[in-house]
């Protein structure tokens, strides 16, 4: 096989899923916007649903469709983007909640489907999604009187327990909920680790599910093993990969592996990336290509047949970090090339 292997642990994701129900102690919805974060939402969510989720979130009408058509009719699909103009058919059809954003939103979904269940998204600070407090006043009535099903927000801070913004929005969002009798939903994965203050009716699990921080104790969720293509011996001085980029100041033995930039592996990672053989570190060498990556694998005693990217000794944010960024990107950028296996 000349791809990368790409093995997600569904069992895994459930149990970052128990686990994190277990400590909101209230009702909990996977997040599986973004095609489950990028690891599949038709087998995520099935697996989720298994384990007993009723309730799911996705990002926009499009993927509630997808969502819907793997779960098939039962569990409740809510929509963060809301209703956007021309979803009124997809909502209808696939039976999805939007949560309304905004009166535009608000005045669209109660004109062309108002039977259709909503929730509305308030806005405590973020400034990203969500009806003002002004707005929510003007008409609160109106859409309270058309029983919503929740009353969301988000949380801007929430990776930094000691942020004074958390305990600011959940001030502010208990002033624009508190006596509505409506159930309420305002942590993420971060906020579900703020404790129990912040956990309302129901939480909103995204990255704690794959694996990722703020959930230190999740359990891992991915491996990634790419193939070596090839092996060869350079002498000292000898260069290797696009515009030179390395040189070798000893003998050394080079393994060229498939997977690149292409398949979320990025460039900027060019002179940080390290796989793994067993517990011995490899250094990659050369610029990362779209396709392949060099790896310096003199130090092994054998002639390795894979090496690996992600798994015990590399976890998705220990990558993130030599990446520069953060493990939801990690995950999301994870090419489609990959052979990939859902372990039950
Ligand atoms: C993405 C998202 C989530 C999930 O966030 P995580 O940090 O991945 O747990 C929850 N709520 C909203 C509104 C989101 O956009």
């Amino acid at each position: 096989m000349a791809t990368g292997r790409l093995s997600i642990d569904l069992s895994a994701v459930a149990s970052n899923w128990q686990a994190l129900s277990k400590l909101a102690q209230t009702d909990s919805a996977p997040v599986v916007k973004a095609d489950a974060y990028g690891l599949g939402i038709a087998p995520v969510a099935k697996a989720l649903a298994r384990a007993g989720a009723r309730r799911f979130f996705v990002a926009y009408a499009e993927e509630g469709l997808a969502l819907r058509r793997a779960l098939g009719p039962g569990p409740e699909i809510m929509v963060l983007s809301g209703h956007m103009a021309g979803d009124a058919r997809t909502i209808a059809e696939w039976q999805l909640t939007p949560m309304l954003n905004s009166v535009d939103q608000l005045m669209r979904h109660l004109e062309s489907v108002p039977d259709q269940p909503f929730g509305l998204q308030l806005d405590t600070g973020m400034n990203r999604l969500g009806m003002e407090w002004s707005e929510w006043a003007a008409v609160a009535e109106i859409a309270l009187a058309q029983n919503p099903v929740l009353l969301m927000s988000h949380l801007s801070c929430a990776d930094d327990a000691e942020h004074p913004m958390n305990p600011y929005q959940l001030d502010l969002f208990r002033q624009m909920t508190d006596g509505l009798n409506v159930p309420r939903s305002l942590a993420a994965t971060g906020g579900i680790l703020l404790g129990p203050d912040y956990a309302f009716d129901l939480v909103r699990p995204g990255i704690g599910l794959y694996g990722g921080l703020p959930f230190e104790h999740a359990r891992p969720v991915i491996r990634l093993d790419l193939p070596v293509i090839q092996v060869r011996d350079l002498q000292q001085g000898e260069v290797a990969g696009y515009g030179n980029a390395w040189q070798a100041h000893r003998p050394s033995r080079l393994a060229t592996v498939s997977g690149g930039y292409a398949d979320g592996i990025f460039r900027s990672l060019t002179g940080r990336l390290t796989f793994w053989h067993g517990d011995t570190p490899c250094p990659a060498v050369g610029r990362v290509s779209m396709d392949l990556i060099i790896v310096d694998v003199t130090d092994l005693e054998e002639v390795p047949e894979v090496l690996n990217l992600l798994g015990p000794h590399q976890g998705v944010d220990r990558l993130a970090e030599s990446a520069g960024t953060i493990g939801y990107e990690v995950l999301t950028s994870l090419g489609s090339r990959y052979a990939r296996t859902h372990l039950e």
